[in-house]
């Protein structure tokens, strides 16, 4: 068999992790990296690997089995996603949850239109969390579902405590409650409010000349962000920044608890524990690009999401060879 062919759009955390996880993958071959900054300023992970500039995917589409879009949900993803969808089959971690069906229907119709298969929002969370999510409730329909995050570096966070003035660097990271977590696995379905779930921690660098209170004040009262979390802020310097908060880590739980009748109760639970957050998302989307090489041969057009995905269809193994030694 020829191995898939797989490139890659957009060069920051998630494509060299994508770079990194494919040299776990035989049965896929890496042809290309595609990057909106002149090719000769990236370096890719494996010498000899091909850099290109984006506007050379037109030319490569029948190079090309699966395109994996590896650009930011904010701004990137709403506008690559619809256009290269038209092109390739896509896989990509749109992770704006809100905007997640609006954005479904912009690759949708690209996608059916030119018969390409375009797998949005796959990752961990959304992603391999969405489907613990449903076969928790589909299982145990009497029950409630939680999903915890952390401990954690936020990007989204880091970014919010970045732009308050006086601040010269920081990082966040999300920690769940461990008391909370204790409850949801004991099965008594407690109801928690968001402070009780989870609690954030802040390590920031002070501007020369910035006052630590001020800050500090702007940090724990930022609305949505952390006025309905418990906050702590630690100062710390640059030196300490780098050395000790330049890692990705994350991870979470999501825990469905039921009852099947009044005296049985079940819990299932799902959890990760990971050192680098690009590197595990771009393994999940790797995974998926399998997948979506197998729909699109099997002419299942359009947009799909994890949710629509059997999941014999990630592995490398054949049906028979899963049926023998994995069922
Ligand atoms: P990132 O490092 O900021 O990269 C995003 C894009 O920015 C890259 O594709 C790259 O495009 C450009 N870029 C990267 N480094 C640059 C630099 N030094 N200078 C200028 N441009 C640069 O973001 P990321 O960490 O890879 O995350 C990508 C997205 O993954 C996030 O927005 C998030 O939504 C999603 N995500 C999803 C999950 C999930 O579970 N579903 C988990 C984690 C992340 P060019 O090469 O074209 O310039």
């Amino acid at each position: 068999d020829q191995p898939i062919r797989i490139a890659i759009a957009g060069h920051g955390n998630l494509g060299r992790g994508v770079e990194a996880a494919l040299a776990k993958n035989p049965d896929m071959q890496l042809v290309g990296l595609y990057t909106r900054r002149a090719p000769e300023r990236i370096t890719p992970l494996q010498a000899g690997t091909p850099v290109y500039a984006m506007g050379a995917l037109h030319g490569h589409t029948d190079q090309i089995d699966v395109l994996i879009l590896c650009g930011g949900s904010k701004t990137d993803l709403p506008q690559q996603g619809p256009a290269l969808a038209a092109l390739f089959n896509t896989v990509d971690s749109f992770d704006t949850h809100a905007c997640i069906p609006e954005y479904f229907a912009a690759v949708d119709a690209p996608a059916r239109a030119h018969g390409k298969t375009a797998l949005i929002s796959a990752g961990w969370d959304p992603g391999m969390f969405s489907v613990q999510r449903v076969m928790g409730e589909a299982l145990l329909p009497d029950g409630a579902t939680y999903t915890f995050w952390g401990k954690g570096l936020s990007q989204g966070h880091s970014d919010a405590i970045r732009r308050i003035s006086g601040v010269a660097a920081g990082v966040q990271y999300t920690i769940p409650v461990p008391e909370a977590v204790e409850q949801v696995r004991s099965g008594t379905r407690p109801v928690l409010s968001t402070r009780q779930k989870h609690r954030r921690e802040c390590f920031v660098v002070l501007q020369t000349g910035a006052d630590p209170g001020t800050v500090r004040r702007a940090i724990v009262t930022m609305p949505h962000y952390f006025d309905e979390y418990d906050t702590q802020v630690h100062f710390i310097t640059h030196e300490e920044l780098r050395r000790d908060h330049s890692a990705m880590p994350h991870g979470g739980f999501v825990i469905r608890s039921g009852n099947t009748t009044p005296e049985n109760g079940q819990v299932i639970e799902y959890g990760l524990t990971l050192d680098s957050n690009p590197e595990f998302t771009a393994s999940v989307l790797v995974a998926y690009a399998r997948a979506v090489y197998r729909l699109h041969q099997q002419g299942q057009y359009g947009a799909k999401t994890v949710l629509d995905v059997a999941p014999g269809l990630l592995s490398p193994h054949s049906p028979e060879h899963l049926r023998a030694h994995a069922l």
